[in-house]
């Protein structure tokens, strides 16, 4: 059967000599693996027409039961050409790429994830993301996933946590509990910490957030990413680092 969407390129790597494998982000069909064959070699109608974070229309075989399809063609729609020369850029969008790659399994995922990743890409290609466009994309990721808390009311009572009290979180559960109900049990999280949480769920980045509230929230996204899939500590501390130093 053959299929038409379109997708975002995730990972790119060599099969073989002179194939390619591509994994997506899609729009209909969720998360697959494509094998671009040939498309190495000099007079491959896949030359130039993919790349990391680009967006394109896609032709393939899909075969059932497997996750690998076949490539049959392929045309850039937005390739986003920013990501070739500003490498802070390229560094944001290679560490959320690679998040939501090793946060998803192959098939099917939430419509709210391509358009996440979409206008996440869109943005940091036009204007070179901040420090604060991380934490914020991981927060966004995780309310997608189903993996965000409530920064609003405790996970046991639904206490208003918005007039300020102390509450914990337990990141292993994915939950905001006031400190009465948590039994001192998680790592306490602040009003401000809490605050900023709400506040970079909308559009808007909470302004000149003061370092110490922007290292808990951070901390806070890392202990809930941490319990989920195969997070990589590593290259999230590499990203930040290079977004910090902007
Ligand atoms: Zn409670």
């Amino acid at each position: 059967m053959i299929l038409k969407d379109e997708a975002l390129a995730l990972r790119i790597y060599p099969f073989g000599n002179t194939s390619r494998i591509v994994v997506w982000l899609s729009k209909s069909h969720g998360k697959l693996a494509t094998l671009a064959k040939g498309s190495q070699r000099d007079r491959s109608g896949f030359l130039g027409q993919v790349d990391l974070f680009y967006t394109c229309e896609l032709l393939f075989y899909a075969r059932e039961q497997r996750n690998l399809h076949v490539l049959k063609e392929c045309a850039p729609l937005e390739p986003r050409a920013a990501f070739r020369t500003d490498w802070r850029a390229c560094a944001a969008a290679s560490y959320a790429a690679g998040l939501l790659d090793r946060a998803m399994p192959f098939g099917p995922a939430p419509r709210g994830l391509y358009e996440l990743l979409e206008a996440t890409l869109d943005r940091w290609a036009a204007r070179t993301p901040g420090a604060a466009s991380l934490p914020r994309f991981e927060l966004r990721l995780l309310e997608e996933l189903g993996l965000a808390p409530s920064w609003d009311a405790c996970a046991k009572c639904r206490a208003d946590l918005r007039s300020g009290a102390p509450a914990r979180l337990d990141a292993a559960h994915g939950a905001v509990r006031c400190e009465a109900c948590a039994e001192g049990k998680g790592a306490s999280v602040s009003p401000a910490a809490l605050a900023a949480l709400r506040q970079m769920r909308g559009e808007t980045l909470p302004a000149g957030l003061p370092e110490r509230t922007f290292r808990e929230v951070r901390a806070i996204l890392g202990g809930l990413l941490e319990h989920h899939g195969d997070f990589s500590p590593q290259a999230r501390d590499l990203a930040f680092q290079v977004l910090a130093a902007g």
